[in-house]
C-alpha cells in the first residue's frame, strides 16, 4: 500500500484523508490541534458548545461536493435544512429572508424593493449557478499546469458559454439587469461577501452565480460543527485512517514528516495548511524557491468573533445585520438549533456572531491598543445585537480576534476565509494543487476553488481525480 500523510484536520484534509483511503492508500492524517475541524471546530465553555467560525452547512445535495462525499461513504450526518436559509437586516431598516423556494424568494424580494425587476437576473443566478458545479467537476486540473491540462477544457464545448461570465463582474450584470440600487447592492454585497470574501464588483459573475445561489441551500449540522466533525472522525476511524492530534507539523524533508521528535515517511504528502503557512515547513533552500512560487499579492481577511450563551428561542438560525457602521460594516449571526440540547441547556441558545476584518489593522498593537481595539468591537457588535433580538439574559462572553484564530487554528497572522478568486484575477495565478516538488500536494481554502468547506471539499475531490489521472 502506498503510504500517505495528510498534514491538518480542517475540511479539506478530513476530505483528502477519506479520498486517499478510497485509493487504497495507507492514510495517516496529522493534526495540529486537540480537536479537528480548524476553522469549522468547536469548543466548549460552561454549559455550551461553540462553532468556532463556520456554522452552516451547504453542498450536501447528491450532485454537491459534500453530497458526492456522503455518497462515497454510504452514510452522513443529521443535518436541519433552513428556510429561511439566512435572514438579512439592511441598514435602513428591511428585513428580507432568503427563502429556499424561488417563487417565495421572489415575493420576499418584491415585497422589499417594489420598483425593481429581480426574476430575469435572478433565473440567470440559478441556471449559471447549476452550470458552474458542472464546469468545477470538469476542471480537474484546473489551474492548468502545462498546455495539455489547458487544451484538456475543451473536451466540453457545452461549457463554452460560460466563460464569457468570468469576463463581467457581478456589479456589471446588476447594472444590466436594471438592478444597480444602493440597497440591493447592499443585500447583495452582504451575500457575496460571506460566501464570496468579496463585493459585487470584484466577483467574475461565474462566481458571483454560486455565491448569490448559497443561501439557498443551509443546514445546520445536529451538534453543531462538533456533530459535523466527529461524524468526519468516525469516518476516518471506520476507513483505517491514523488520525494523530496535537501533533504539529515543524518540518517536511523530502518524503519525511516531523512532529515532536517524530518522523513519518510517506509516497505522498498533502498539505491541508494555508498558503501562507507553507514555506515555513520547508529547508531553507526549499522555502526560498516556495517563497519566490508565492510571492503574489493576496488580499485575504480576518475574522473578529463573538461567542456568548442567550436565553431565547430562536427560530430563524443564520442572520446578517448590516450596520454599516466604518468598523463593523455588518455581522453574521448563528444560533444554535433551538431544540439542540448538545450545545446549550433548555431554554438557551449558543450563539457565534462573526465579522471580517482586516488583519493588518490588528497586527502590531501594544497590548493596550489591542484591548481596547477588541473592548471596543465587542461593544458595537453586543449593544446592536442585544437590543435588536431583545436579548435578557447572556452567559459568558468572549471574543476571538485575527490573533485567537492564529493561535488556534494555526493560520499564519490569522488570515482566514480562503482566497478569493477575484475579477480580474489571471486564471494561471491562481493557487493549483500541485506544488515544484514531486507528490507533495495542497488543498484547503487558500487552493482553487476553496472557499467555505463546499469549496474545500470540492477542491479535495478535484486533487483526488489529479491524482488518479496520474497514477
Ligand atoms: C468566522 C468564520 C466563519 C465562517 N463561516 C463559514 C460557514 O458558515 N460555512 C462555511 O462553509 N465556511 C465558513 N467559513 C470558512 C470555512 O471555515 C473555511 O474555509 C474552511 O473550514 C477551511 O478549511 P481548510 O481545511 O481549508 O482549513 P482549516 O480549517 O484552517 O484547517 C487546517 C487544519 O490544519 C491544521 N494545521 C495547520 N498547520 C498545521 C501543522 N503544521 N501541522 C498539523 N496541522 C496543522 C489546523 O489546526 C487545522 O485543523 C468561515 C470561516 C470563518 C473564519
Amino acid at each position: 500500500m502506498k503510504k500517505t500523510i495528510v498534514i491538518g484536520a480542517g475540511g479539506a484534509g478530513i476530505a483528502s484523508a477519506l479520498l486517499a483511503s478510497a485509493r487504497k492508500e495507507d492514510v495517516t492524517l496529522l493534526e495540529a490541534h486537540e480537536n479537528v475541524g480548524g476553522c469549522a471546530s468547536w469548543f466548549h465553555r460552561k454549559d455550551f458548545c461553540f462553532d468556532v467560525g463556520a456554522t452552516t452547512v451547504s453542498g450536501v445535495t447528491n450532485q454537491g461536493p459534500l453530497g458526492k462525499l456522503f455518497k462515497l461513504l454510504d452514510s452522513k450526518p443529521r443535518l436541519f435544512h433552513q428556510d429561511p436559509g439566512i435572514v438579512f437586516h439592511l441598514s435602513n431598516g428591511k428585513k428580507v429572508s432568503y427563502r429556499c423556494d424561488f417563487e417565495k424568494w421572489m415575493q420576499e424580494l418584491e415585497g422589499a424593493f417594489p420598483h425593481l425587476n429581480h426574476r430575469p437576473f435572478w433565473l440567470k443566478v440559478y441556471k449559471i449557478n447549476s452550470k458552474a458545479w458542472d464546469l468545477l467537476s470538469n476542471l480537474s486540473s484546473f489551474p492548468f499546469q502545462n498546455i495539455l491540462e489547458a487544451l484538456d477544457v475543451f473536451k466540453s464545448p457545452e461549457l463554452f458559454p460560460l466563460y464569457p461570465y468570468l469576463i463581467v463582474n457581478t456589479e456589471m450584470m446588476l447594472k444590466f439587469y436594471g438592478l444597480y440600487d444602493k440597497d440591493y447592492l447592499e443585500l447583495l454585497n452582504g451575500i457575496l461577501l460571506i460566501s464570496a470574501q468579496a463585493h459585487a464588483e470584484h466577483v467574475p459573475f461565474l462566481v458571483g452565480a454560486m455565491a448569490l445561489a448559497y443561501p439557498q441551500e443551509t443546514y445546520a449540522p445536529q451538534g453543531g460543527m462538533k456533530g459535523f466533525m466527529m461524524f468526519f472522525e468516525h469516518e476516518c476511524e471506520k476507513h483505517h485512517i491514523k488520525l494523530i492530534k496535537n501533533a504539529p507539523v515543524h518540518k517536511i524533508d523530502k518524503s519525511v514528516v516531523s512532529y515532536h521528535d517524530e518522523k513519518l515517511a510517506a509516497d505522498k504528502i498533502i498539505l491541508n495548511v494555508p498558503y501562507w503557512n507553507i514555506p515555513d515547513l520547508f529547508s531553507d533552500s526549499e522555502q526560498q524557491t516556495i517563497k519566490k512560487e508565492l510571492i503574489k499579492t493576496k488580499h485575504a481577511w480576518g475574522a473578529f468573533t463573538l461567542y456568548l450563551g442567550v436565553k431565547g428561542h430562536f427560530q430563524e438560525i443564520y442572520q446578517q445585520i448590516h450596520l454599516n457602521h466604518e468598523d463593523v460594516a455588518n455581522y453574521f449571526v448563528s444560533f444554535s438549533l433551538p431544540h439542540d440540547r448538545d450545545r446549550a441547556p433548555e431554554g438557551w441558545q449558543a450563539v457565534t456572531i462573526s465579522t471580517h476584518v482586516e488583519v493588518t489593522q490588528w497586527i502590531g498593537l501594544s497590548p493596550e491598543a489591542y484591548k481596547e481595539k477588541k473592548k471596543h468591537f465587542i461593544e458595537i457588535i453586543l449593544t446592536d445585537f442585544k437590543n435588536r433580538f431583545g436579548i435578557s439574559e447572556t452567559k459568558y462572553i468572549t471574543a476571538g480576534t485575527p490573533k485567537t484564530f492564529e493561535r488556534y487554528t494555526f493560520r499564519k497572522s490569522g488570515y482566514v476565509g480562503g482566497l478569493p478568486f477575484l475579477y480580474g484575477m489571471n486564471p494561471l495565478s491562481l493557487e493549483g494543487h500541485t506544488t515544484h516538488l514531486q507528490n507533495i500536494y495542497r488543498v484547503g481554502d487558500t487552493t482553487f476553488p476553496g472557499q467555505g468547506l463546499v469549496g474545500v471539499v470540492a477542491g479535495a475531490f478535484a486533487l483526488d481525480e489529479q491524482i488518479r489521472k496520474s497514477t
